[in-house]
């Protein structure tokens, strides 16, 4: 391990860290007092800092590193590639091997609808890539005024100037006047919060909420006039906005209410897509069937950068029988190095079976075990989809009290997991995981056991603070 270890100290990589490289969603003022944690080195699904310190990665990186750390047929696979052919494009009527290939395969893995694939470096340049061609579609289809896209608060879909419009994060859109012209809003399929608005809701079952939900897209597609909207666009898990599992009956109404307004519907699989949902995509864990698909992630398990939009036939045909030339695309569309490493991912993901066992296995084994924390007096609110898991930190479990919004108990926690060697994220109050797919009953009980003690010394921590 000593030969691997970085020539500088962590002191020295924390000064040149805050001297030149700016983070992403980061307050650098803050980060360059406080100094970065530097990681260099990872195997299976955990981590090593330059203090020689184990991390127990239960978010898979950042939600993407689906087979784990150290797979050597990934490693070979860019290897391979990098010293036959680094890079060529796909503008000039030229295309390469591996992104044939990976075209052909996620045609055979996704739902029979797709059988075309448009790449793109991110999941944010997926998205963007979905607002042009939605639009695109409607003018082809003689009907130019389809150009609003619904999405909802609170969802994530990227950080570039379409993806963050499209997102529903107040606190993004504040910044850079977003979002841009013909996107708006409907609220999330989050009981636990409408319940909070609404204290008459308290009796509201899952399902009925679910239906209500849902038709808040149909009520905004009536006020809108259903001949100016060009789709919807959701997560089937809402990730970074907390793992928020919908209802059962959520998705198909919301399918319902698309078919009957000739709306196309995106599904947004950045997150769930490549197993994650314990089905190959997390449209088929939601039952329902979209026009387009936008992913990212996991299609590499986060190796190397690449996304893209896998194109429904229904666009699709009127895209190549009507189209044209469609101006758009990046200069990594098909990066030959990225999409060998896909291929290579994607089979391993087939072999070794990892879906099935997400959907029979370790999944069911998860939502066991977070059941169990759903005792601790901490915890209200427990929801998983697969291997994504959620808790929600209240005052009193009981009564579903929240903190207040000057009491960040989410920060505590995830300060606490962090120094006892556990990556979990805070969103707000709910503390959220989502580990590789490779994960062991044995190793989510090692998690289980981190994340006891973690909420152990939170719930000794906030009453040290008085904040119960
Ligand atoms: N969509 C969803 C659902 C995501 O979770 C993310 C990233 N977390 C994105 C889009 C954006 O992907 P990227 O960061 O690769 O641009």
């Amino acid at each position: 391990m000593d030969a691997l270890l970085p020539p500088r100290g962590t002191a020295q990589w924390q000064a040149a860290d805050a001297a030149h490289f700016l983070h992403p969603f980061t307050d650098f003022g803050a980060l360059a007092a406080q100094g970065s944690r530097i990681i260099t080195r990872a195997e299976q699904l955990y981590l090593w800092d330059s203090e020689g310190q184990r991390l127990f990665d239960a978010m898979s990186g950042l939600w993407c590193v689906n087979v784990g750390y150290g797979q050597q047929a990934l490693i070979d696979a860019a290897t391979r590639q990098l010293q036959q052919l680094p890079f060529y494009n796909a503008f000039f009527q030229t295309a390469t091997p591996p992104a044939i290939e990976l075209a052909e395969l996620l045609a055979e893995l996704t739902p029979p609808q797709f059988r075309h694939a448009f790449f793109t470096g991110s999941g944010s340049e997926g998205n963007d890539t979905v607002v042009r061609m939605v639009r695109r579609y409607w003018d082809l289809q003689g009907q130019p005024d389809r150009r609003i896209l619904i999405s909802r608060n609170n969802a994530y879909h990227g950080s570039t100037m379409a993806g963050a419009s499209l997102g529903g994060m107040k606190s993004m859109h504040a910044q850079g006047g977003l979002p841009i012209p013909g996107i708006v809003h409907i609220d999330q399929p989050y009981l636990a919060a409408y319940r909070r608005q609404r204290p008459a809701a308290a009796g509201l079952d899952e399902e009925e909420f679910g239906l209500i939900a849902a038709r808040w897209l149909e009520k905004k597609v009536l006020e809108l006039g259903p001949h100016r909207v060009a789709a919807f666009i959701g997560e089937p898990v809402q990730g970074a906005g907390g793992v928020i599992v919908p209802p059962a009956s959520y998705w198909p109404e919301i399918q319902r209410i698309c078919d009957r307004y000739d709306i196309l519907l995106v599904s947004d699989e950045v997150i769930t897509g490549f197993g994650r949902t314990g089905h190959w995509f997390g449209c088929e864990t939601q039952g329902f069937r979209p026009d387009l698909m936008t992913f990212a992630k996991g299609v590499t398990s986060g190796y190397i950068p690449l996304g893209g939009v896998m194109v429904g036939e229904r666009v699709a045909r009127t895209l190549i029988e009507l189209g044209g030339e469609f101006e758009h695309g990046y200069t990594y569309s098909g990066h030959p190095v990225a999409c060998a490493v896909a291929v290579a991912n994607l089979q391993l993901i087939r072999e070794q079976r990892l879906v099935e066992r997400v959907h029979d296995d370790v999944g069911p084994y998860l939502a066991e075990q977070f059941a169990t924390l759903a005792g601790h007096p901490l915890v209200g609110d427990v929801q998983t989809s697969g291997l994504m898991g959620a808790l929600l930190l209240v005052r009193e479990a009981a009564g579903q009290s929240p903190f207040r919004p000057d009491q960040p108990v989410g920060m505590v926690c995830r300060g606490h997991c962090f120094a006892q060697g556990l990556i979990m994220r805070a969103v707000g109050d709910r503390m959220i995981v989502a580990p590789p797919l490779i994960i062991s009953r044995a190793q989510i009980d090692e998690m289980m056991a981190l994340i006891r003690h973690c909420l152990d010394l939170t719930l000794a921590d906030v009453h040290s603070r008085g904040w119960l």
